[in-house]
């Protein structure tokens, strides 16, 4: 459906139009009249299906028909990350461009901030002193300013929960609630999550009123729209097999996934070895690298970016051309968090997932989860102790549960020994690349079991 039946202004939607947007996404269309209405919205829809601006637009519209000036923000976005505040930030931004308050039509546009850690806190507080109509900030850094009695909130009337259910997983529930309790009662609360979960609807209940619940499952999700294959390797095998993948598969722009900061960098040294062009993003570095590698990606200064899960989250690219997850993740909700980086609105992707023996459980999960099986490449490095590791083995290793995977996971998770039984595995030889085509080249070949 067109924006122009929405009941958008007219400034959003010339806005819109030179940002190229034409038609809304399914949950823009269902939430942007929503929303202009004064309702309170649950809306479940998977990354990519264009969240931010189906509650960036009816925000900004309603906060320019009923302008005024306050100190403190008008709205408050919470969300996961830092990438992901700024990046909602900018599309405020693109959206209220040509947006000036009623009351002084030659006036400035709105103030946006974004405020998150790991980086000053003094600058952040300067800005909100100088005045903020939209704040978007990550939970932990604004509980943080609000200790200090930097930011007030009693002004708030539109409060976002973005990605509510990764500020869950990483333990931002304290830090929202705490910010749900000072904002205003008489509000309007929009709650936006890829998942929908016990927690969340306990969550839903507790903060918003009556709310409108829009879930989006697409005939075709974002996820079956993307090209998967998993490449069965032993772990000593993983750094060759990534390096001739990445080599010989002319891939643009590619997004590789580790499942720790010091395997990220490790990674990007050594595809920077072979003559890849690759830097790492990850929570050790300084929101200045981290800005830095990701500029140097959007501009194609390097075409590979090493992350790791939370890193990653919020990063938005166009145009990313390859996931390849070196690690599988052990939450295999973040498989499909993953992917979705590639083939963002309706573009199709592709993504490689490599499977040591260790992870075999980890893709059990995900299959499940995603409701298919994803098609085995057949490659150089093949490995049939991976492909059919079962019981024990299909595990992580303890050493490697020591460091960080599998720590603290709810055993219930780990669907064990589910890897029997695959008949029929659909083989897929990934390799030589048609010319022009992203596809890779397929060719069946039966299941060596
Ligand atoms: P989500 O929050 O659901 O993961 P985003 O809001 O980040 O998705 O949007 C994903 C991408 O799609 C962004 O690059 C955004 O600019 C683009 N996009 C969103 N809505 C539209 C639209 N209606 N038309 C074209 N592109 C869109
Ligand atoms: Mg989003």
């Amino acid at each position: 459906m067109e924006f122009e039946t929405l009941g958008i202004a007219e400034p959003i939607l010339k806005a819109l139009r030179e940002a190229g947007y034409v038609e809304a996404t399914p949950i823009q269309e269902k939430t942007i009249p929503l929303l202009l209405d004064g309702k309170d919205v649950v809306g479940i829809a998977q990354t990519g299906t264009g969240k931010t601006a189906a509650f960036g637009i009816p925000i900004l519209q309603k906060l320019s028909e009923k302008s005024f000036k306050v100190r403190g923000p008008r709205a408050l976005v919470l969300a996961p990350t830092r990438e992901l505040a700024a990046q909602i930030v900018e599309e405020f931004k693109i959206f209220g461009k040509f947006l000036s308050p009623r009351d002084d039509p030659a006036g400035p546009n709105f103030n946006y901030l974004a405020v998150y850690g790991g980086v000053g806190i003094v600058p952040q507080i300067k800005a909100l002193q100088r005045g903020v109509d939209v704040l978007v900030a990550t939970p932990g850094r604004l509980v943080d300013l609000m200790g200090q009695g930097q930011v007030d909130l009693r002004s708030v009337e539109f409060l976002v929960l973005d990605e509510a259910d990764r500020m869950l997983d990483m333990g931002f529930a304290r830090d929202v609630g705490k910010v749900v309790k000072s904002v205003p009662e008489n509000k309007q609360t929009l709650f936006f999550s890829a998942t929908m979960s016990k927690e969340i609807l306990e969550l839903t209940d507790k903060f918003l009123r009556n709310p409108v619940k829009v879930e989006i499952t697409p005939e075709s999700t974002p996820v079956d729209k993307i090209e998967q294959c998993v490449f069965f390797v032993d772990r000593n095998n993983k750094e060759e097999l990534l390096v001739s993948l990445i080599r010989d598969g002319k891939m643009d722009r590619v997004l590789v996934f580790a499942s720790m900061k010091h395997k990220a960098n490790k990674v990007a040294m050594i595809l920077n070895k072979h003559g890849i062009d690759a830097a790492a993003i990850h929570g050790n570095k300084s929101q200045f690298q981290r800005e830095k590698a990701l500029k140097e990606f959007k501009c194609g200064a390097v075409s590979v970016l090493v992350a790791t899960d939370i890193a990653a989250r919020g990063i938005d690219v166009s145009g990313i051309s390859h996931v390849i997850n070196y690690d599988l993740p052990n939450e295999p909700e973040n498989y499909v968090h993953r992917i979705g980086r590639t083939a963002r609105a309706g573009a199709e992707g592709i993504a490689y997932s490599f499977c040591e023996a260790g992870d075999r459980n980890f893709l059990n999960q995900i299959e499940r989860i995603i409701k298919r099986r994803i098609d085995v490449a057949s490659h150089k490095w093949h490995s049939l102790a991976a492909k059919n590791a079962i019981g024990v083995e299909a595990k992580p290793s303890a050493r490697k549960q020591g460091v960080g995977r599998g720590v603290g996971r709810d055993k219930k998770k780990s669907g064990g020994g589910r890897g029997r039984g695959r008949q029929g595995d659909r083989s897929k030889v990934v390799g030589g690349r048609t010319s022009g085509s992203r596809r890779v080249a397929m060719g069946r070949t039966r299941s060596r079991r």
